[in-house]
Protein backbone atom coordinates (compact mmCIF):
# COMPACT_ATOMS: atom_id res chain seq x y z
CA UNK A 1 0.00 0.00 0.00
CA UNK A 2 1.32 3.15 -1.03
CA UNK A 3 1.66 6.11 1.96
CA UNK A 4 -0.35 9.02 1.99
CA UNK A 5 2.59 10.93 1.70
CA UNK A 6 4.00 9.44 -1.58
CA UNK A 7 0.50 9.23 -2.86
CA UNK A 8 -0.42 13.63 -2.40
CA UNK A 9 -1.45 15.67 -5.12
CA UNK A 10 1.14 18.56 -4.93
CA UNK A 11 -0.49 21.92 -4.62
CA UNK A 12 1.23 24.68 -6.05
CA UNK A 13 1.82 27.91 -3.92
CA UNK A 14 1.24 28.34 -0.18
CA UNK A 15 1.60 32.07 1.31
CA UNK A 16 2.38 32.53 5.02
CA UNK A 17 1.52 36.03 6.57
CA UNK A 18 3.97 36.14 9.71
CA UNK A 19 7.73 34.36 10.40
CA UNK A 20 7.39 33.73 13.82
CA UNK A 21 6.82 30.35 15.79
CA UNK A 22 4.13 29.51 14.16
CA UNK A 23 4.70 30.68 10.43
CA UNK A 24 7.73 29.10 10.54
CA UNK A 25 6.71 25.84 11.50
CA UNK A 26 3.77 25.86 9.48
CA UNK A 27 6.09 26.30 6.46
CA UNK A 28 7.76 23.63 7.27
CA UNK A 29 5.08 21.09 7.24
CA UNK A 30 3.63 22.47 4.20
CA UNK A 31 7.31 21.84 1.73
CA UNK A 32 5.60 18.43 2.12
CA UNK A 33 2.20 19.45 -0.04
CA UNK A 34 3.42 22.99 -1.54
CA UNK A 35 5.49 23.33 -4.80
CA UNK A 36 6.19 26.82 -3.30
CA UNK A 37 6.07 28.39 -0.35
CA UNK A 38 6.15 31.93 0.76
CA UNK A 39 6.22 33.33 4.51
CA UNK A 40 6.30 37.06 4.45
CA UNK A 41 7.05 39.05 7.85
CA UNK A 42 6.77 42.80 8.17
CA UNK A 43 10.15 42.88 9.87
CA UNK A 44 14.00 43.12 9.17
CA UNK A 45 14.44 39.19 9.49
CA UNK A 46 18.30 38.86 11.01
CA UNK A 47 20.17 36.26 10.57
CA UNK A 48 20.99 35.37 14.00
CA UNK A 49 18.88 35.63 17.66
CA UNK A 50 18.74 39.48 17.56
CA UNK A 51 15.45 41.58 18.78
CA UNK A 52 12.71 42.84 16.26
CA UNK A 53 9.87 45.07 16.50
CA UNK A 54 7.45 42.30 15.27
CA UNK A 55 7.51 39.78 18.77
CA UNK A 56 7.90 42.45 21.01
CA UNK A 57 6.95 39.71 23.77
CA UNK A 58 10.79 38.21 23.08
CA UNK A 59 12.03 40.99 25.76
CA UNK A 60 10.26 38.81 28.49
CA UNK A 61 10.49 34.95 29.85
CA UNK A 62 9.52 32.43 26.83
CA UNK A 63 9.79 28.88 28.74
CA UNK A 64 9.47 25.89 25.97
CA UNK A 65 7.29 23.12 27.34
CA UNK A 66 8.32 19.65 27.03
CA UNK A 67 5.53 19.01 24.01
CA UNK A 68 6.76 21.85 22.34
CA UNK A 69 10.14 21.29 22.46
CA UNK A 70 9.40 17.50 20.96
CA UNK A 71 7.05 18.74 18.42
CA UNK A 72 9.50 21.56 17.66
CA UNK A 73 12.87 18.87 17.37
CA UNK A 74 10.36 16.71 14.90
CA UNK A 75 10.02 19.81 12.72
CA UNK A 76 13.51 20.39 12.68
CA UNK A 77 15.56 17.60 13.79
CA UNK A 78 18.52 18.91 15.93
CA UNK A 79 16.64 21.62 17.44
CA UNK A 80 16.85 20.68 20.70
CA UNK A 81 20.80 20.14 20.73
CA UNK A 82 21.52 23.12 19.04
CA UNK A 83 18.93 24.97 21.48
CA UNK A 84 21.65 23.43 24.56
CA UNK A 85 24.74 24.17 22.68
CA UNK A 86 24.14 27.56 22.33
CA UNK A 87 23.63 27.93 25.96
CA UNK A 88 19.69 27.48 26.27
CA UNK A 89 18.75 25.39 29.55
CA UNK A 90 17.00 22.00 29.87
CA UNK A 91 16.07 21.39 33.56
CA UNK A 92 13.28 19.54 35.53
CA UNK A 93 11.61 22.02 36.75
CA UNK A 94 10.46 20.94 40.33
CA UNK A 95 14.22 19.54 41.05
CA UNK A 96 16.21 21.98 39.49
CA UNK A 97 14.09 25.51 40.24
CA UNK A 98 13.09 26.49 43.89
CA UNK A 99 9.17 26.89 43.14
CA UNK A 100 6.79 28.38 45.76
CA UNK A 101 2.92 27.22 45.01
CA UNK A 102 0.80 29.00 47.20
CA UNK A 103 0.42 26.21 49.86
CA UNK A 104 3.77 26.51 50.37
CA UNK A 105 7.43 25.35 48.73
CA UNK A 106 7.69 22.69 46.19
CA UNK A 107 10.21 19.62 48.07
CA UNK A 108 12.47 19.27 45.15
CA UNK A 109 11.52 16.12 43.35
CA UNK A 110 11.74 15.01 39.46
CA UNK A 111 9.00 15.47 37.04
CA UNK A 112 10.43 13.64 34.79
CA UNK A 113 9.68 16.21 31.90
CA UNK A 114 11.88 18.64 30.69
CA UNK A 115 11.25 22.86 29.78
CA UNK A 116 13.75 24.86 27.84
CA UNK A 117 14.46 27.85 28.98
CA UNK A 118 16.28 30.11 26.47
CA UNK A 119 15.98 33.66 25.19
CA UNK A 120 12.79 33.56 22.47
CA UNK A 121 15.59 34.92 20.04
CA UNK A 122 17.64 32.17 20.41
CA UNK A 123 14.75 29.66 19.74
CA UNK A 124 13.46 31.45 16.51
CA UNK A 125 16.48 32.20 15.22
CA UNK A 126 17.46 28.62 15.30
CA UNK A 127 14.03 27.53 13.90
CA UNK A 128 14.36 30.28 11.01
CA UNK A 129 18.22 29.41 10.25
CA UNK A 130 16.84 25.99 9.99
CA UNK A 131 13.61 26.36 7.82
CA UNK A 132 16.03 28.75 5.13
CA UNK A 133 18.94 25.88 4.92
CA UNK A 134 16.05 23.24 3.69
CA UNK A 135 15.75 25.90 0.60
CA UNK A 136 12.65 24.97 0.00
CA UNK A 137 10.85 28.21 1.28
CA UNK A 138 11.66 31.25 0.05
CA UNK A 139 11.15 34.43 2.79
CA UNK A 140 10.31 37.72 2.09
CA UNK A 141 11.02 40.98 5.08
CA UNK A 142 10.05 43.88 5.49
CA UNK A 143 7.10 42.62 3.81
CA UNK A 144 3.49 43.18 5.15
CA UNK A 145 0.01 41.61 4.48
CA UNK A 146 -2.90 44.58 4.27
CA UNK A 147 -5.34 42.29 2.86
CA UNK A 148 -7.20 39.34 1.28
CA UNK A 149 -6.55 38.97 -2.01
CA UNK A 150 -10.36 37.67 -4.04
CA UNK A 151 -9.76 37.16 -7.87
CA UNK A 152 -12.42 38.85 -9.71
CA UNK A 153 -13.81 35.52 -11.61
CA UNK A 154 -14.06 33.33 -8.13
CA UNK A 155 -15.39 36.05 -5.49
CA UNK A 156 -16.25 33.15 -3.22
CA UNK A 157 -12.60 31.94 -2.68
CA UNK A 158 -9.24 33.57 -1.22
CA UNK A 159 -6.51 33.84 -4.16
CA UNK A 160 -3.64 35.47 -2.29
CA UNK A 161 -2.34 38.59 -0.18
CA UNK A 162 -2.47 41.93 -0.36
CA UNK A 163 1.10 43.07 0.30
CA UNK A 164 3.25 46.33 0.72
CA UNK A 165 6.71 46.25 0.81
CA UNK A 166 8.47 48.71 3.77
CA UNK A 167 10.99 51.18 3.74
CA UNK A 168 8.93 52.48 -0.18
CA UNK A 169 8.91 49.36 -1.92
CA UNK A 170 6.19 47.69 -4.02
CA UNK A 171 2.58 47.22 -3.38
CA UNK A 172 2.59 43.29 -4.46
CA UNK A 173 -0.04 40.41 -4.66
CA UNK A 174 1.26 37.48 -4.35
CA UNK A 175 -1.68 34.71 -5.62
CA UNK A 176 -1.60 31.91 -3.69
CA UNK A 177 -3.83 28.15 -3.11
CA UNK A 178 -3.84 28.39 0.59
CA UNK A 179 -3.02 31.70 2.86
CA UNK A 180 -2.44 31.27 5.81
CA UNK A 181 -2.51 33.27 8.63
CA UNK A 182 0.34 33.16 11.41
CA UNK A 183 0.73 36.73 12.09
CA UNK A 184 -0.49 36.68 15.95
CA UNK A 185 -1.51 38.77 18.73
CA UNK A 186 -1.91 41.48 16.15
CA UNK A 187 -3.30 39.37 13.19
CA UNK A 188 -6.19 41.87 11.13
CA UNK A 189 -7.63 38.26 10.17
CA UNK A 190 -11.60 39.56 10.99
CA UNK A 191 -11.26 42.90 9.37
CA UNK A 192 -9.98 41.48 6.41
CA UNK A 193 -12.90 38.79 6.52
CA UNK A 194 -15.63 41.30 7.26
CA UNK A 195 -14.19 43.64 4.09
CA UNK A 196 -14.44 40.63 1.79
CA UNK A 197 -18.37 40.32 3.24
CA UNK A 198 -17.38 36.66 4.66
CA UNK A 199 -18.22 35.50 8.44
CA UNK A 200 -16.09 36.74 10.93
CA UNK A 201 -15.54 34.34 14.01
CA UNK A 202 -16.98 35.81 17.36
CA UNK A 203 -14.47 36.05 19.58
CA UNK A 204 -14.29 34.45 23.36
CA UNK A 205 -12.41 36.25 26.12
CA UNK A 206 -11.26 35.36 29.48
CA UNK A 207 -9.48 38.73 31.09
CA UNK A 208 -7.80 38.44 34.58
CA UNK A 209 -6.13 41.72 34.02
CA UNK A 210 -2.53 40.32 34.52
CA UNK A 211 0.98 41.89 33.48
CA UNK A 212 4.48 41.41 32.94
CA UNK A 213 7.49 43.74 34.28
CA UNK A 214 10.48 42.09 32.90
CA UNK A 215 14.86 42.61 33.30
CA UNK A 216 17.54 41.19 32.06
CA UNK A 217 20.62 40.66 33.70
CA UNK A 218 23.96 39.39 33.85
CA UNK A 219 24.65 36.48 36.23
CA UNK A 220 27.57 36.21 38.33
CA UNK A 221 30.56 33.41 37.21
CA UNK A 222 30.10 32.12 40.70
CA UNK A 223 27.12 31.84 43.39
CA UNK A 224 26.88 31.30 46.94
CA UNK A 225 27.07 28.01 47.86
CA UNK A 226 23.12 28.04 49.38
CA UNK A 227 21.90 29.23 45.93
CA UNK A 228 21.15 25.72 44.64
CA UNK A 229 18.57 26.40 42.20
CA UNK A 230 18.73 27.28 38.08
CA UNK A 231 15.62 28.53 37.96
CA UNK A 232 12.96 30.74 40.49
CA UNK A 233 8.97 30.80 40.55
CA UNK A 234 6.96 32.26 42.85
CA UNK A 235 3.24 32.16 42.53
CA UNK A 236 1.04 35.18 43.74
CA UNK A 237 -1.45 34.32 46.97
CA UNK A 238 -4.89 36.48 46.49
CA UNK A 239 -5.91 34.72 49.53
CA UNK A 240 -2.58 36.58 51.46
CA UNK A 241 -3.14 39.41 49.50
CA UNK A 242 -0.10 38.66 47.55
CA UNK A 243 -1.33 39.39 44.03
CA UNK A 244 2.38 39.86 42.54
CA UNK A 245 4.48 36.40 41.70
CA UNK A 246 8.11 36.31 40.27
CA UNK A 247 10.01 34.52 38.13
CA UNK A 248 13.71 34.09 37.32
CA UNK A 249 14.79 32.21 34.17
CA UNK A 250 18.01 31.30 33.12
CA UNK A 251 19.03 32.14 29.58
CA UNK A 252 22.29 31.53 27.05
CA UNK A 253 25.31 33.80 27.80
CA UNK A 254 25.31 33.30 31.65
CA UNK A 255 22.16 35.93 31.75
CA UNK A 256 18.82 35.94 33.72
CA UNK A 257 15.61 36.99 32.71
CA UNK A 258 13.46 37.80 36.39
CA UNK A 259 9.69 38.95 35.45
CA UNK A 260 7.45 40.18 38.40
CA UNK A 261 3.52 39.03 37.17
CA UNK A 262 0.71 41.08 38.31
CA UNK A 263 -2.74 39.98 38.76
CA UNK A 264 -6.04 41.48 39.44
CA UNK A 265 -4.67 44.85 37.86
CA UNK A 266 -1.58 44.48 40.42
CA UNK A 267 0.01 45.70 37.56
CA UNK A 268 3.53 45.07 38.60
CA UNK A 269 5.94 48.70 38.04
CA UNK A 270 8.43 49.43 35.62
CA UNK A 271 10.47 51.51 37.00
CA UNK A 272 14.10 50.69 38.27
CA UNK A 273 13.73 51.42 42.04
CA UNK A 274 9.62 50.09 42.04
CA UNK A 275 10.83 47.13 40.30
CA UNK A 276 13.44 46.34 43.00
CA UNK A 277 11.45 47.24 45.64
CA UNK A 278 8.26 44.79 44.92
CA UNK A 279 10.79 42.47 44.37
CA UNK A 280 11.77 42.50 48.04
CA UNK A 281 7.88 42.36 48.54
CA UNK A 282 6.85 39.43 47.36
CA UNK A 283 6.41 36.22 49.48
CA UNK A 284 10.01 35.16 49.36
CA UNK A 285 13.11 37.31 48.77
CA UNK A 286 15.14 35.28 47.06
CA UNK A 287 14.44 37.22 43.98
CA UNK A 288 15.46 40.12 45.47
CA UNK A 289 18.66 38.36 46.44
CA UNK A 290 18.86 36.97 42.73
CA UNK A 291 18.69 40.06 41.89
CA UNK A 292 21.29 41.95 43.97
CA UNK A 293 23.78 39.02 42.95
CA UNK A 294 23.01 39.54 39.13
CA UNK A 295 23.87 42.78 37.30
CA UNK A 296 21.01 44.57 35.50
CA UNK A 297 21.72 45.12 31.94
CA UNK A 298 18.73 46.27 30.65
CA UNK A 299 16.00 48.02 30.97
CA UNK A 300 12.83 47.53 32.67
CA UNK A 301 9.99 46.02 29.87
CA UNK A 302 6.27 45.74 30.55
CA UNK A 303 3.61 43.81 28.87
CA UNK A 304 -0.03 43.78 29.45
CA UNK A 305 -0.89 41.52 26.46
CA UNK A 306 -1.95 38.51 28.88
CA UNK A 307 -5.79 38.19 28.36
CA UNK A 308 -7.08 35.28 26.82
CA UNK A 309 -8.87 35.64 23.71
CA UNK A 310 -10.08 32.37 21.25
CA UNK A 311 -11.40 33.21 18.10
CA UNK A 312 -13.87 30.83 17.29
CA UNK A 313 -13.32 29.84 13.24
CA UNK A 314 -13.89 26.57 14.14
CA UNK A 315 -17.76 27.68 14.96
CA UNK A 316 -17.83 29.44 11.20
CA UNK A 317 -20.68 28.12 8.97
CA UNK A 318 -19.11 28.87 6.06
CA UNK A 319 -15.30 29.61 6.40
CA UNK A 320 -13.98 31.72 3.74
CA UNK A 321 -12.25 28.35 1.06
CA UNK A 322 -8.21 29.03 0.69
CA UNK A 323 -7.98 30.83 4.04
CA UNK A 324 -6.44 29.04 7.50
CA UNK A 325 -5.44 30.91 10.28
CA UNK A 326 -3.69 29.59 13.31
CA UNK A 327 -1.80 30.10 16.32
CA UNK A 328 -2.07 33.54 18.33
CA UNK A 329 -4.40 34.91 15.54
CA UNK A 330 -6.65 32.49 16.55
CA UNK A 331 -6.31 31.68 20.35
CA UNK A 332 -3.76 33.62 22.94
CA UNK A 333 -3.35 32.52 26.34
CA UNK A 334 -2.21 34.15 29.42
CA UNK A 335 1.99 33.75 28.80
CA UNK A 336 2.53 32.50 32.48
CA UNK A 337 1.36 29.21 31.37
CA UNK A 338 4.10 28.81 28.98
CA UNK A 339 1.86 27.61 26.44
CA UNK A 340 1.61 29.76 22.93
CA UNK A 341 4.78 28.35 20.89
CA UNK A 342 3.53 25.17 21.61
CA UNK A 343 0.30 25.90 20.47
CA UNK A 344 2.36 27.34 17.54
CA UNK A 345 4.22 23.61 16.69
CA UNK A 346 0.91 21.73 17.32
CA UNK A 347 -1.13 24.13 14.72
CA UNK A 348 1.64 23.37 12.16
CA UNK A 349 1.37 19.45 12.86
CA UNK A 350 -2.60 20.20 13.04
CA UNK A 351 -2.15 21.41 9.35
CA UNK A 352 0.06 18.87 8.59
CA UNK A 353 -2.34 16.51 9.50
CA UNK A 354 -5.36 17.99 8.12
CA UNK A 355 -3.62 18.11 4.63
CA UNK A 356 -2.99 14.40 4.54
CA UNK A 357 -6.64 13.82 5.02
CA UNK A 358 -8.38 16.27 2.93
CA UNK A 359 -7.22 17.64 -0.49
CA UNK A 360 -7.55 21.61 -0.48
CA UNK A 361 -10.01 21.82 -3.01
CA UNK A 362 -12.49 19.59 -1.09
CA UNK A 363 -15.27 21.71 0.08
CA UNK A 364 -14.89 21.77 3.58
CA UNK A 365 -11.04 21.95 4.07
CA UNK A 366 -11.11 25.22 6.26
CA UNK A 367 -14.29 23.59 8.31
CA UNK A 368 -11.96 20.27 8.61
CA UNK A 369 -8.93 22.46 9.99
CA UNK A 370 -10.17 24.69 11.95
CA UNK A 371 -12.37 21.74 14.05
CA UNK A 372 -8.86 19.55 14.35
CA UNK A 373 -7.02 23.33 15.13
CA UNK A 374 -9.92 23.40 18.25
CA UNK A 375 -9.48 20.20 19.64
CA UNK A 376 -5.71 20.28 19.47
CA UNK A 377 -5.64 23.56 22.04
CA UNK A 378 -8.99 23.33 23.73
CA UNK A 379 -6.70 21.65 26.69
CA UNK A 380 -4.23 24.78 27.02
CA UNK A 381 -7.19 26.98 26.61
CA UNK A 382 -9.39 25.50 29.55
CA UNK A 383 -6.23 25.42 31.95
CA UNK A 384 -4.93 28.90 30.92
CA UNK A 385 -8.91 30.28 31.13
CA UNK A 386 -10.20 28.56 34.27
CA UNK A 387 -7.08 29.42 36.39
CA UNK A 388 -7.45 32.99 35.56
CA UNK A 389 -10.72 32.71 35.75
CA UNK A 390 -10.48 32.60 39.91
CA UNK A 391 -8.93 35.87 40.06
CA UNK A 392 -11.02 38.90 41.59
CA UNK A 393 -12.02 40.69 39.26
CA UNK A 394 -11.60 38.61 36.30
CA UNK A 395 -13.69 39.40 32.77
CA UNK A 396 -14.69 36.07 31.39
CA UNK A 397 -17.08 35.43 28.79
CA UNK A 398 -17.43 31.54 29.74
CA UNK A 399 -18.83 29.95 32.75
CA UNK A 400 -17.01 29.99 36.28
CA UNK A 401 -15.79 26.53 37.68
CA UNK A 402 -17.42 24.71 40.16
CA UNK A 403 -16.55 24.74 43.43
CA UNK A 404 -15.47 21.67 43.15
CA UNK A 405 -13.66 22.45 40.40
CA UNK A 406 -11.56 25.28 42.09
CA UNK A 407 -10.86 22.61 44.57
CA UNK A 408 -9.56 20.02 42.51
CA UNK A 409 -7.17 22.81 41.10
CA UNK A 410 -6.26 23.86 44.47
CA UNK A 411 -5.57 20.09 45.60
CA UNK A 412 -3.49 19.50 42.76
CA UNK A 413 -0.89 22.21 43.33
CA UNK A 414 -0.81 21.55 47.34
CA UNK A 415 -0.18 17.82 46.96
CA UNK A 416 2.05 18.16 43.43
CA UNK A 417 4.76 20.14 46.43
CA UNK A 418 5.17 16.75 48.44
CA UNK A 419 4.11 13.86 46.58
CA UNK A 420 6.13 12.41 44.17
CA UNK A 421 3.55 10.23 42.28
CA UNK A 422 1.07 13.23 42.21
CA UNK A 423 3.95 15.85 40.11
CA UNK A 424 5.30 12.57 37.77
CA UNK A 425 1.30 12.11 36.75
CA UNK A 426 0.07 15.75 37.04
CA UNK A 427 3.30 17.52 34.93
CA UNK A 428 3.19 16.13 31.74
CA UNK A 429 -0.34 17.36 31.74
CA UNK A 430 1.06 20.78 32.68
CA UNK A 431 3.48 20.64 29.67
CA UNK A 432 0.87 19.39 27.50
CA UNK A 433 1.77 15.52 26.60
CA UNK A 434 -1.26 14.23 27.81
CA UNK A 435 -4.63 15.72 28.03
CA UNK A 436 -6.38 16.87 31.04
CA UNK A 437 -8.90 14.11 31.16
CA UNK A 438 -5.60 12.25 32.50
CA UNK A 439 -5.60 14.16 35.64
CA UNK A 440 -9.41 13.08 36.08
CA UNK A 441 -8.18 8.43 36.33
CA UNK A 442 -9.67 7.70 39.42
CA UNK A 443 -6.57 6.46 41.43
CA UNK A 444 -4.71 9.72 40.66
CA UNK A 445 -8.21 11.85 41.26
CA UNK A 446 -8.36 9.99 44.36
CA UNK A 447 -5.40 10.31 45.98
CA UNK A 448 -5.38 14.27 44.91
CA UNK A 449 -8.59 15.38 46.70
CA UNK A 450 -7.69 13.60 49.73
CA UNK A 451 -4.10 14.64 49.95
CA UNK A 452 -6.08 18.14 49.13
CA UNK A 453 -8.65 17.49 51.80
CA UNK A 454 -5.92 16.96 54.31
CA UNK A 455 -3.26 19.99 53.18
CA UNK A 456 -6.43 21.84 53.41
CA UNK A 457 -7.30 20.95 57.14
CA UNK A 458 -3.64 21.37 58.31
CA UNK A 459 -3.29 24.79 56.95
CA UNK A 460 -6.44 25.72 58.79
CA UNK A 461 -6.09 23.77 61.98
CA UNK A 462 -2.32 24.44 62.39
CA UNK A 463 -1.23 27.09 60.17
CA UNK A 464 2.54 27.48 59.51
CA UNK A 465 3.82 30.80 58.14
CA UNK A 466 5.96 29.94 54.68
CA UNK A 467 9.07 30.07 55.17
CA UNK A 468 11.36 32.90 53.61
CA UNK A 469 13.63 30.70 51.49
CA UNK A 470 13.56 27.03 49.45
CA UNK A 471 14.09 23.56 50.71
CA UNK A 472 17.90 22.81 50.78
CA UNK A 473 19.51 21.05 47.69
CA UNK A 474 17.86 18.27 46.21
CA UNK A 475 20.13 14.90 46.55
CA UNK A 476 20.85 14.20 43.08
C1 LIG B 1 4.78 38.59 27.44
C2 LIG B 1 4.69 37.25 26.75
C3 LIG B 1 5.41 36.16 27.24
C4 LIG B 1 5.30 34.91 26.64
N1 LIG B 1 5.92 33.83 27.19
C5 LIG B 1 5.80 32.61 26.62
C6 LIG B 1 6.41 31.47 27.18
O1 LIG B 1 7.03 31.51 28.25
N2 LIG B 1 6.28 30.28 26.52
C7 LIG B 1 5.57 30.17 25.36
O2 LIG B 1 5.50 29.07 24.81
N3 LIG B 1 4.96 31.23 24.82
C8 LIG B 1 5.04 32.44 25.42
N4 LIG B 1 4.42 33.52 24.86
C9 LIG B 1 3.58 33.32 23.67
C10 LIG B 1 4.40 33.25 22.40
O3 LIG B 1 5.21 34.38 22.23
C11 LIG B 1 3.42 33.16 21.22
O4 LIG B 1 2.33 32.36 21.55
C12 LIG B 1 4.06 32.54 20.03
O5 LIG B 1 5.12 33.34 19.64
C13 LIG B 1 3.03 32.44 18.92
O6 LIG B 1 3.63 32.51 17.73
P1 LIG B 1 2.96 33.19 16.47
O7 LIG B 1 3.85 32.80 15.36
O8 LIG B 1 1.51 32.87 16.38
O9 LIG B 1 3.05 34.76 16.72
P2 LIG B 1 4.35 35.65 16.83
O10 LIG B 1 5.48 34.86 17.30
O11 LIG B 1 3.94 36.86 17.59
O12 LIG B 1 4.70 36.06 15.33
C14 LIG B 1 3.88 36.85 14.52
C15 LIG B 1 4.72 37.33 13.34
O13 LIG B 1 3.85 37.95 12.39
C16 LIG B 1 4.47 39.13 11.89
N5 LIG B 1 3.38 39.98 11.41
C17 LIG B 1 2.37 40.52 12.13
N6 LIG B 1 1.50 41.17 11.33
C18 LIG B 1 1.98 41.02 10.06
C19 LIG B 1 1.53 41.45 8.77
N7 LIG B 1 0.40 42.18 8.61
N8 LIG B 1 2.27 41.13 7.69
C20 LIG B 1 3.42 40.40 7.82
N9 LIG B 1 3.89 39.97 9.01
C21 LIG B 1 3.17 40.27 10.11
C22 LIG B 1 5.25 39.67 13.08
O14 LIG B 1 6.31 40.51 12.67
C23 LIG B 1 5.76 38.36 13.71
O15 LIG B 1 6.99 37.97 13.14
C24 LIG B 1 4.49 34.77 25.48
C25 LIG B 1 3.78 35.86 24.97
C26 LIG B 1 3.85 37.08 25.61
C27 LIG B 1 3.02 38.23 25.08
Amino acid sequence: MTSLYETRVMQKHAVVIGAGMSGLSAARVLERFFEKITVLDRDDLPAGPAARAGVPQARHVHALVTRGAQELDGLFPGFLAELVEKGGHGLDVPHDGAILRPSGWQQPMRSGCTVYFATRDLTESIVRRRLREGGRVEILPRTEAAGLYVHPDAPGRVAGVHAVQRGGGANLTLAADLVIDASGRSSKAPSWLASLGAEVPREEVVDCHSGYSSRWYEAPEALPPDVWWKMVWLDPSPAEDHFIGGVLFPVEERRWIITLIGYAKHYPPSDEEGFFRTLGALRSPILQRMAELGRPISPIYSSRANQNRLRRFDKLANPLPGFVALSDSVCTFNPMYGQGMTVAALSARVLESTLERVSLGDPGFERVFFGNLHRAIKDAWNLATSADMRFPGAKSDLPRPSKFASFFGDSILRTMTHDAEVLRRVSPVYYMLKPTRSLFEPELAARVLLGGAAGLAAARFHPRPVPPNPPPRPES
